[in-house]
């Protein structure tokens, strides 16, 4: 039963060079990952966590179910080529299987089933199978006819933003979209001379064979078909499609919890699929400062051609790092090339909550240009008869993280230190702050005491009935933080606290999908006119909705929108204060 025709040779040659450069370089980011990162690997490897990660895998790299949630139309278009042709794989090889009858086969003969075993072959399931590969071939298809029409009518299909692809990368994609019509072609072919196929294969076979001989075209398709898998494979490590086999290993990578940053970004960077999903609500691309989104970014960064100012010319806003169905975390991979890592964790503070009596408050660099966010603090704790030690009063404190996120590591550290010290010797029973960039560096870093940002201190207080508000007739939009909706992932409760005290009329895009208000301390590479367009823009995209007040949670978004917006800002605490019943 062993075949072989040379038509196979440049199948076979990407095949070896796609696995042996996969192997290789996985096992480098092996070797180079930390002791006990290994260990961890090792630890994990056979338990739950696979399962939970071969689940996941499924989920997301053949199934795309997150592009699904933002757009169905490219959420199938994504499906129908990776599941449909893994379907293809798996189908394929039980079909050859079936009918090699217990015999091995050669990969080729696998794969170019059709050529090699041409006609009717009759054996158990054959009839569903060849009908079940023509069902995979057609679904793919379907998929590639709504890729290219994406390509000019992409608005239709709710893409904001155009990707402008790499030489590499258009390569691949033309070998790619050759691949399959080829196939169809080759089989119908190879049917219309022998018979067979199903109801794709089948049919054009009848249809090329009433047309006239297709014998002299039918080889040089299997060869077309052959080099096209071949150039696919022998660029997907420098194209966009290494994401395939990365993706796999990035989400087991996760699930064993390997902690090492540099594997992550290493494993990121090479399995961004370049979709340009994190284009569509970038502010930076929407205005057209563009070229250091994560899509060109990471492309850069693969090639061994990004620059530190690519790191510095981003807000660092997460916008696109929620909406990235690989969850690749650009912020990570910039901060790498800054020299220093951000690396906060997502999620509120894990330590057991509690209303404590005695709070020590710190406002922040930031925080200290807010006097009236403070006030407001004072007269809500004081309502709820908590003691309060306001820890930068008279003191210069910082948390670090602007230093951070500008690459001063080391100086971040002894910030970072100074303050934790100051606040240990004030023995709190709870730490509050009002910025949401110094909660993130502070949360879960104190060994036994909880963290919280304000407006979750704040809706405690107000769920134990420590203190009242009464409703106004005002009306309100209410501005999310970044740091706190993406990074804090709080964003859904403020709001619940402001319903109570006013009528909420919220802009589209809020929660986490909020707009960055452009003052972010990390783009230093920025200039001042790119600045002011962006922070303008959040500005009167809050202002259009027409409330009485603007109303955030970070002092520094508040100082930004405040000088661009045609409405009065407040912090939130400023409206619960001003909303409090006194007791009798
Ligand atoms: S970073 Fe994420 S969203 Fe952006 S192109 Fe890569 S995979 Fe797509
Ligand atoms: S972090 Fe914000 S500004 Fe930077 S690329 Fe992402 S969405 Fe754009």
């Amino acid at each position: 039963m062993y075949k072989f025709d040379p038509f196979a040779i440049p199948f076979l040659i990407g095949f070896a060079f796609v696995i042996g450069w996969v192997i290789v370089r996985m096992i480098q980011i092996f070797i180079g990952m930390p002791k006990k990162d290994k260990k961890r690997v090792f630890v994990n490897i056979f338990t739950f966590k696979t399962v939970r990660g071969i689940g996941e895998i499924i989920s997301e790299v053949l199934i795309h179910h997150r592009i699904w949630r933002e757009n169905k139309l490219l959420g199938f278009m994504h499906m129908s080529f990776a599941l449909g042709w893994f379907l293809l794989i798996v189908t394929g090889w039980i079909e050859s299987s079936l009918r090699a009858n217990g015999e091995t086969l050669p990969i080729w003969q696998h794969i170019f089933y059709k050529y090699f075993f041409p006609g009717e072959h009759v054996f158990r399931l054959s009839d569903v199978i060849k009908q079940l590969m023509d069902l995979w071939l057609a679904v793919i298809l379907l998929g590639q006819l709504i890729a290219v029409l994406k390509r000019f009518f992409y608005r239709r299909a709710g893409i904001k933003i155009r990707t402008r692809h790499s030489r590499m990368n258009r390569i691949a994609l033309t070998a790619l979209w050759f691949i399959f019509p080829l196939r169809l072609l080759a089989e119908s072919c190879t049917a219309s001379l022998y018979g067979g196929g199903g109801f794709l294969t089948g049919s054009l076979g009848q249809l090329i064979a009433w047309i006239g001989d297709a014998s002299f075209i039918t080889y040089p398709m299997w060869w077309a078909y052959s080099i096209a898998l071949g150039v696919f494979f022998c660029v997907l490590p420098f194209s966009r499609y290494l994401h395939i086999p990365v993706e796999a290993f990035l989400i087991l990578a996760r699930r064993w919890r390997v902690s090492d940053i540099t594997t992550i970004n290493r494993l990121e960077t090479m399995a961004c699929s370049a979709c340009g999903m994190c284009l569509s609500d970038c502010p930076l691309a929407r205005n057209n400062i563009a070229g250091v989104q994560p899509v060109y970014f990471i492309e850069r960064l693969r090639d061994g051609k990004a620059t530190t100012d690519d790191a510095w010319k981003c807000l660092q806003c997460g916008r696109c790092q929620q909406i990235c169905p690989v969850r690749v975390h650009a912020n990570n991979l910039r901060q790498e090339l800054k020299g220093s890592t951000d690396r906060v964790e997502f999620g509120l503070d894990t330590h057991k909550r509690v209303l404590a009596k005695r709070v020590t408050l710190f406002s922040g660099c930031m925080g200290k240009l807010t006097p009236r966010t403070k006030a407001a603090m004072e007269k809500i704790l004081n309502a709820a008869g908590v003691e309060q030690t306001w820890i930068d009063e008279e003191r210069d404190l910082c948390c670090g993280r602007p230093l951070r996120f500008n690459g001063n590591q080391n100086t971040a550290n002894q910030k970072f230190n100074e303050l934790h010290d100051a606040i240990l010797e004030t023995r709190p029973d709870a730490i509050v702050t009002t910025c949401p960039i110094c909660f993130n560096m502070m949360k879960n870093r104190f060994e036994t005491i909880p963290v919280y940002h304000h407006t979750d201190y704040i809706r405690m207080l107000i769920e134990a009935k420590r203190i009242d508000l009464e409703r106004s007739e005002e009306t309100l939009t209410y501005h999310d933080p970044c740091e706190l909706s993406r990074q804090a992932e709080y964003a859904r409760q403020p709001l619940k606290v402001l319903n109570r005290v006013g009528t909420m009329l919220q802009p589209e895009e809020t929660g986490e999908k909020t707009r960055c208000c452009g003052g972010a301390v990390a783009a230093i590479g920025l200039n001042n006119s790119e600045r002011k367009t962006l922070a303008q823009e959040t500005a009167d995209y809050l202002s259009n909705r027409n409330a009485d007040k603007i109303v955030t949670a970070c002092p520094l978004c508040k100082k930004t929108i405040a000088q661009r917006s045609k409405r009065p800002v407040a912090d939130f605490a400023e409206i619960v204060a001003d909303a409090l019943v006194e007791r009798e």
